[in-house]
């Protein structure tokens, strides 16, 4: 029943998913131990999906925009590991936030590159997106200089990153105005510091940054009026982390089939959390998904509150097929060397990347008020 899942997935998309399923079942499985470990950041693992298409997928920012090819390509990397399927959504809303740019210099000069994988990076907007629903404050500043900006600040955790890494970010100028832009960590104004180990997040390239009056000229300006800006991109930031979602949920359920053949007779009592019940969920989620995915574009609030519910509905079955798995699998899933245990890890991001769990419940609340 999964396998025709993932199998509906491919026939609706078969280019790219299938070249990113091909690539990543080659050569994926033997570095997902060093990545969940945190000794590899999978750089060229990234580039060679990157060759295969798996960032190109929504470049066309125009009404035909249909973001499910790139859902698709990621949730083939996220079955086999969380963390670079993690990694494949920073990269695929860097190219989204490129994509979408007025500055024809800046996407002429990083679209092919960031859609090929030849330019590696990921986005900043946890902080951003944290203050726009008032849960906390904007941690860059800028102020206008000659030929762009001066920017100062930190952000305790940007992923996908390296010396010669991009990722898109929002700083607040001193008379209010919220400005999009491009940083390259190899400005040396930008500092990445490594942060402590993380659970099943150490391979992905997670560093605090600080900028010390880093110049950001104005050919990397994403947008000189963020808000605007971000209001046109965000349901595609958003439903973008569905690939994450459906790929480990997938893999979860493949686990819990695995375990019918020695656990079936003693499994079948965990009333509601058999691998039935989350393929039924998943291909629910999935047909939403898909929809809203194929219209990103969509201005009306009822879309709006769609996404958020999707998103949270995403969060809460990745976490719910984790838990049930470790559930299914018993002991053996204890092992460090047993997936299910990694599954488990992986999923608890799912629900904690922003817009984490808790805030998409402050943002349903609010829209009920
Ligand atoms: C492994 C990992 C990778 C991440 N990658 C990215 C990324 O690529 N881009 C991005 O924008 N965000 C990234 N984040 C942040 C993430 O998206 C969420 O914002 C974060 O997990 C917290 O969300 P929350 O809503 O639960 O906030 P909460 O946990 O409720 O609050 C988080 C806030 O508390 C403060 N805080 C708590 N602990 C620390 C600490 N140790 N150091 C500094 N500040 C702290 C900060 O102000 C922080 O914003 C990453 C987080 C993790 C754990």
């Amino acid at each position: 029943m999964s396998l025709a899942f993932a199998d509906r997935n491919i026939a609706a998309q078969p280019s790219i998913a299938a070249c990113v399923r091909d690539v990543t079942q080659k050569e994926l499985p033997q570095l997902v131990d060093a990545i969940d470990k945190g000794s590899l950041y999978p750089a060229d693992f990234l580039r060679a999906i990157g060759a295969a298409g798996a960032f190109a997928g929504h470049t066309k920012a125009d009404a035909s925009v249909d973001l499910n090819p790139t859902i698709d390509a990621m949730s083939e990397v996220s079955e086999v590991c969380g963390a670079t399927g993690f990694m494949t959504w920073c990269q695929d809303t860097l190219v989204w936030y490129i994509a979408n740019t007025e500055n024809d210099e800046l996407k002429s000069a990083l679209l092919a590159k960031t859609a090929s994988g030849a330019q590696l990076g990921g986005t900043g907007l946890s902080n951003p997106m944290k203050s726009f629903f008032g849960i906390e404050k904007l941690k860059l500043k800028g102020k206008r200089v000659d030929g762009g900006y001066s920017v100062s600040g930190a952000l305790p955790w940007v992923s996908n990153l390296g010396d010669d890494h991009m990722f898109g970010t929002i700083f607040e100028r001193e008379d209010g105005e919220k400005v999009m832009f491009i940083a390259d960590c190899a400005n040396p104004n930008i500092d990445l510091l490594p942060c402590d180990p993380f659970l099943a997040m150490d391979g992905t390239g997670t560093y605090g940054i600080h900028f010390k009056d880093a110049f950001v000229p104005d050919s990397l300006v994403l947008a000189h009026a963020a808000m605007p800006f971000v209001k046109k991109i965000r349901a595609g930031f958003i439903l973008l982390q569905a690939g994450m979602a459906v790929g480990v949920t997938r893999d979860c359920i493949s686990i819990m089939e695995r375990t019918k053949s020695s656990l079936g007779h003693v499994n079948k009592f965990l009333n509601m959390q058999q691998p039935e019940d989350f393929t039924q969920s998943l291909m629910t989620l999935d047909k939403e998904v898909r929809d809203l995915a194929s219209m990103p574009y969509e201005t009306s609030a009822s879309f709006w509150r769609r996404v958020v519910q999707a998103r949270l509905d995403a969060g809460d079955l990745t976490m719910a097929a984790a838990h049930a798995t470790m559930l299914h699998t018993g002991a053996r899933g204890y092992l460090m060397s047993n997936r299910a245990q990694r599954r488990m890890r992986e999923a608890y991001f799912v629900g904690i990347v922003t817009p984490a769990t808790k805030q998409l419940h402050k943002m349903l609340a609010e829209m009920n008020d």
